[in-house]
């Protein structure tokens, strides 16, 4: 299957309030022209390096979205374009970024990440994190942040109760911070494998990589 059928295959199947991500990670820039040209706009990857690198030669409409695990001292490179950072996952991690956000003259949309897999490998906060982090009197502060909601990743399983049960547990979070977080109306979960449970659950944007671009090589 091409690029272009397999996202028009994808795009047929959600819901008009889900948002799709299309997760190009590892894949050629003429991957992502491909699904440029078929209309996505919106493109998710996992290293700040490959991203900027990409930001740099394709069309500037794009929206890149920061999927993976951040490091602090990489934020500036990212901080002048970047659309949305889903993986913050500590409060050093927000301020830093609304630290290199104020440089640029610019606000950043971010998600807070929760630890919602059995797996301990996966990065994500716990529930008194979170109250910590929004309770606290320095988040009021930052001015060139703003939470738009949460994210994130289920357990690697094809366990179909268990998939349920992590993403119940992350829309119950989620609903849990709209008084304190009035701006937060985005829910990311849902990735190629379990995508349409995610849905299910209360998802409004699925990061989807390998049903779009076809899997991966790590080499
Ligand atoms: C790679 C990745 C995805 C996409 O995974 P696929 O299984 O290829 O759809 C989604 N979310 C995150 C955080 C990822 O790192």
């Amino acid at each position: 299957m091409s690029i272009v059928s397999n996202l028009e295959n994808i795009k047929k199947s959600l819901p008009e309030h889900v948002t799709l991500v299309a997760v190009s990670k590892t894949k050629p820039i003429t991957d992502l022209v491909e699904a440029y040209k078929a209309g996505q706009r919106v493109f998710g990857e996992n290293k700040i390096q490959e991203m900027t690198q990409k930001w740099e030669v394709l069309p500037k409409d794009i929206e890149w979205h920061m999927i993976g695990h951040v490091q602090r001292n990489k934020v500036k490179y990212m901080a002048p374009y970047v659309s949305l950072v889903h993986g913050v996952d500590s409060f050093r991690l927000l301020k830093e970024i609304d630290k290199q956000a104020q440089k640029n003259l610019r606000t950043i949309n971010c998600l807070l990440q929760m630890h919602i897999a059995e797996e301990d490998t996966k990065f994500g906060l716990d529930s008194n994190e979170l109250s910590d982090i929004l309770g606290s009197e320095e988040f009021l502060q930052l001015e060139h942040v703003k939470v738009v909601g949460l994210m994130g990743m289920a357990t690697f399983t094809e366990d179909e109760e268990q998939l349920r049960r992590e993403f119940k547990q992350l829309k119950s979070y989620f609903d849990s911070v709209q008084n304190k977080l009035p701006d937060a109306k985005i829910l990311s979960m849902g990735m190629s494998g379990d995508y349409k449970i995610a849905i299910e659950e209360g998802s409004t944007m699925v990061r989807i990589g390998s049903s779009i671009f076809g899997a991966r090589n790590y080499n």
